[in-house]
């Protein structure tokens, strides 16, 4: 059976890469999350794209990302991991030769007894209290941290995807008081910080959501076109339902197509008849409940027998499908999962 297909764009990925990296100044290093396996579309695959294009720091979430990812790019390019160093992690990091950026001072005493000399950074808490050192812990540390010689000192701004938030100031006044005079490198924003301007740059930014061309980078180039193969295609009459529960009956006589994707690979049971799928560039809603393996479609109107239906590609995006599933983005993405046969095009793959 034909299996659905999500072509990635790595061309796309590559020209929204560089976009942002010419959004920032020629002092500052533009990085590329690719966690969560570069946000479900690969991470060796993306990651090997960039580095061709010229990234050189690659952040993910755990030690074992960026195992995996190391076995992926080969030496050279810098790994961190925003997950810090944690028990039992010492072998990967070491092996990887990965960058933990450490979050707590229990973080730093295991680098510094079980990796001694090895490269890290350090996260910072400037107010969103989700991961990094508090102010009074890294005041205490400092002196002995800043000797042993980080690579990068980091923080995360929490509310970046909105510009006039007072939160973000306050963030960037709170990171330059913790990191002023140290003469370390410094990172405190993702795609939603670079869009912020200058002022949030400092040496490095750190993009992932914008490489695909997701909000709040809405200018960038959608990066993933999800087509899905039909499986059948009925007639159905006047008063027939469709789905579990009943939850559509037909008016008319209509012709249903059943495609092969549902909840299980991350088309939320909550799209269930609001969102539409596409041939080409017209619109076919969706028929009573996404099941988990299966949709049903309603395709009445179209011209000739599709093969295939569209849930992303020209007309959908995965910022407009999150906006009717009640998410974002970035779930979207993250929660496609693994029966999709991932078809590269582009970036020399
Ligand atoms: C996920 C993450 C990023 C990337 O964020 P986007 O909004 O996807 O650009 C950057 N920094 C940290 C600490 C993250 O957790």
């Amino acid at each position: 059976m034909a299996k659905p297909e999500l072509h990635i764009d790595l061309d796309a990925v590559i020209a929204n890469w560089r976009a942002l990296d010419r959004l920032t100044g020629a002092g500052v290093d533009t990085g590329a999350v690719v966690k969560a396996d570069a946000y479900g579309l690969g991470a060796g695959v993306v990651a090997r794209a960039l580095a061709g294009a010229g990234a050189r720091n690659f952040f993910v979430a755990s030690a074992d990302e960026g195992g995996a990812l190391r076995r992926a790019l080969g030496p050279g390019p810098a790994i961190s991991v925003f997950g810090g160093h944690m028990a039992g992690d010492a072998e990967v990091i070491g092996g990887a030769q990965l960058v933990p950026m450490l979050n707590s001072l229990d973080q730093i005493t295991m680098h510094f007894e079980t990796l001694p000399g090895a490269p890290f950074g350090i996260q910072l808490d400037t107010g969103m209290n989700r991961l990094g050192l508090e102010a009074a812990e890294w005041e205490a540390a400092a002196g002995i941290v800043l000797e042993a010689g980080p690579t990068l000192l980091m923080s995360h701004l929490a509310c970046a995807d909105e510009p006039t938030h007072p939160m973000n100031p306050y963030q960037r006044e709170e990171f330059l008081r913790l990191t002023e005079d140290t003469g370390v490198p410094r990172s405190l924003s993702a795609t939603g910080g670079i869009l912020l301007g200058p002022d949030y740059h400092f040496e490095l930014v750190r993009p992932g959501i914008g490489l695909h061309g997701c909000a709040p980078f809405t200018e960038g180039r959608k990066a993933v076109r999800l087509s899905l193969p039909v499986i059948q295609i009925r007639e159905i009459s006047a008063g027939e339902t469709v789905g579990y529960s009943n939850t559509f009956t037909a008016e008319t006589q209509m012709l249903v197509a059943t495609v092969a994707a549902g909840y299980a690979d991350g088309l939320h049971r909550t799209l269930s008849s609001r969102a539409h799928l596409w041939q080409g560039l017209v619109p076919c809603p969706i028929l009573g409940r996404v099941s988990m393996d299966l949709i049903t479609v309603d395709v009445t109107h179209l011209a000739d027998t599709p093969t295939h239906l569209d849930m992303l590609g020209e007309k959908q995006s995965a910022d407009d499908l999150a906006a009717v599933a009640g998410t974002i983005g970035y779930e979207i993405l993250t929660g496609l999962g693994p029966r999709y046969n991932r078809i590269y095009h582009g970036g020399g793959a």
